[in-house]
């Protein structure tokens, strides 16, 4: 049995444990929820007063010159870079993760507009405003959307074929946690001559990618997630050197324009990945990123030149192994079962199981109410509602930025404790709230 007194030797052996003191994590909180709102960087306040009241306050317009407020999408593009294998110069960061989406998966529709082929492929169990995004643009543009399993993508009948115009899929599962080979899929997808379109929405900051190495065709992302740039931040959008010039994306905005500042009539889209850009873009936002990007990047310093996500991932996955490892010496007889899959490779940064309750088997799951429950002792994760395919999930995220292995035991103490006690069938756990 795995006990507190291992946890604290872990924790004393950890290299990266002065990473967590970049951030302001309440004293009376275990923050298990950074998969979907990161813990606020210390340097935010700071640095966001300072945009405020200096560079906006006082230089006004200046600013974007004299504090480089117009390269901002390109400078912290290339911060994201870092952490998923991408160079310099192939990233931006601007709008949202759905709004990206819809650029990207326009270029790549655009791409084979006239392959004839018709088939957009993607997992039915993918972030819904990405579905969303795929069925209204499908819809658009003649294609139609098609939502497998994951195991649909491998062996013999594979729904891999010659028929199929892009392969979408997130990265990291947002339900499950589970983790797509990227290089592997790419290479299948490829070989039939389909266009790949990555969410990495979990996986930025939270595991490696490698976008190049796996000749990704496009690809986008979260901010405010793994890499803690606040409430709505700024998202980005990757494509891959041989397609960023050849597309017009289909929000021409004048920021995209090659030359934005000509002021001309006609639509001239700037080389690369810059005619991602549509319009004017929220400085303040990105000044917030910019500090959640430095503390991703200041893991770098512990992984000589392997980047800042090496180091992470040994200590993610220690901290998912230890979160399974306890909640199953220590939680059996509840119903709970382990839906994230336990092989490393295919494990994302967060734990998500799921509950039969063993007194009413035809009841529901209880998940809502015990995640309710948590909350109320301050172990924050989430909830995500199931269907008649896929139960109810208890969602933990684990950044090992900021978390350590005495959380996991107290978190999992936690859990004990409203399961041994029935805490969570009181009435106000089983309310719901508007945002789950
Ligand atoms: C979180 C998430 C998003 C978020 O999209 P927004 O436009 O920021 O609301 C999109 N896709 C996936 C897969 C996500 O996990």
């Amino acid at each position: 049995m795995t006990t507190l007194s291992d946890c604290r030797a872990l924790d004393a052996q950890d290299p990266l444990r002065a990473l967590r003191d970049q951030f302001i994590v309440p004293a009376d909180v275990l923050y298990l929820d950074g998969n979907s709102l990161g813990v606020m960087p210390k340097a935010a306040p700071a640095r966001i007063a300072e945009v405020v009241t200096r560079e906006w306050g006082e230089g006004l317009i200046r600013s974007w010159n004299t504090a480089s407020w117009f390269d901002l999408p390109q400078r912290l593009g290339d911060k994201v870079a870092r952490v998923i294998g991408a160079a310099p110069g192939e990233v931006v960061c601007t709008d949202s993760t759905s709004v990206n989406l819809y650029k990207v998966l326009f270029a790549a529709l655009s791409q084979q507009k006239d392959s004839g082929r018709k088939l957009v492929v993607s997992e039915r169990s993918n972030f819904p405003t990405d579905l969303y995004i795929a069925e209204s643009l499908c819809r658009e543009r003649g294609f139609t959307l098609k939502l497998i399993e994951a195991h649909e993508l491998q062996g013999p009948d594979s729904v891999l074929t010659d028929e199929v115009a892009v392969l979408m899929l997130t990265h990291v599962n947002y339900r499950t946690g589970a983790m797509h080979d990227m290089k592997a899929i790419t290479a299948a997808a490829h070989a039939v001559g389909a266009l790949t379109v990555w969410d990495l929405a979990h996986s930025a900051g939270a595991v490696p990618v490698a976008l190049n190495d796996a000749d990704a065709d496009y690809a986008i992302g979260c901010g405010y997630k793994y890499l803690n740039g606040g409430p709505g931040a700024p998202a980005f959008a990757w494509v891959h050197t041989k397609h960023a010039g050849q597309f017009e994306q289909p929000l021409s905005g004048w920021w995209g324009h090659a030359a934005p500042f000509e002021f001309t009539p006609h639509y001239r889209p700037a080389p690369g990945v810059g005619r991602y850009l549509c319009g004017t873009q929220p400085i303040i936002a990105l000044a917030g990123l910019e500090c959640g990007l430095d503390t991703v990047l200041a893991a770098e310093s512990f992984n000589g030149d392997q980047g800042a996500m090496s180091a992470l991932r040994t200590k993610s996955l220690a901290l998912t192994d230890l979160f399974i490892r306890l909640v199953e010496e220590r939680c059996a007889g509840h119903g709970l079962s382990l839906v994230t899959p336990r092989d490393h490779a295919q494990r994302g940064s967060q734990v998500c199981l799921s509950r039969k309750n063993p007194e009413d088997p035809q009841g529901g799951s209880g998940a809502y109410a015990i995640v309710q429950a948590l909350i109320a002792r301050g172990v924050i994760g989430d909830y995500r509602a199931g269907d008649s395919q896929m139960p109810d999930i208890l969602r933990f995220g684990f950044t090992p930025l900021y978390i350590g292995f005495e959380d996991v035991w107290n978190s999992v103490e936690h859990l004990v404790q409203v399961l041994e006690t029935g805490e969570w069938k009181r009435e106000e756990f089983n309310r719901k709230n508007a945002v789950t």
